[in-house]
């Protein structure tokens, strides 16, 4: 899709999915020497975020707060560890209309509400080498609730 080249801006975050989030956030904060700059429930994806900032990217530790939580599902299957990878988009309706008529497999169709007020969405693994990934626009400041 050269078309939808230019919607592509950064890697936001990569999604860390862990069983404890105050343990996983001590071991990151050893490494990285600062605590993290935000933790936050996302309620519409049954997790707990905290967010460490990287340069100019971020790394993401998830806990599920219940057993439907995706990120339950993974560690039971997988363990913890790398789950995602998010890349901050721009007009991401357009991109996913544009990805679904190209046939991309995807998990969500339509945004769903992230961390940090952004809308996020979700392209199935199976389209991408078994990469999980995350698609992230930040909503303008007038129509974002949480701030
Ligand atoms: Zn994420």
């Amino acid at each position: 899709m050269p078309g939808m080249q230019g919607a592509f801006l950064s890697v936001d975050h990569i999604g860390i999915a862990v069983d404890n989030l105050s343990e996983a956030i001590e071991r990151f904060q050893k490494l990285l020497g600062g605590p993290p700059e935000s933790i936050e429930e996302v309620k519409e994806y049954d997790v707990k975020t905290a967010f460490f900032g990287v340069g100019e990217t971020n790394l993401e530790l998830l806990e599920p707060t219940s057993l439907d939580s995706p990120i339950a599902k993974f560690l039971q299957k997988r363990g913890s560890g790398t789950h995602h990878v998010c890349l901050s988009v721009s007009n991401l309706e357009g991109l996913l209309q544009a990805l679904k008529s190209a046939g991309v497999r995807l998990i969500d169709e339509t945004p769903r509400k992230g961390a940090h007020g952004k809308r996020v969405a979700f392209v199935h693994p199976n389209a991408l080498c078994g990469v999980l990934l995350e698609l992230s626009e930040q909503m303008p400041h007038n129509e974002d609730p949480s701030r």
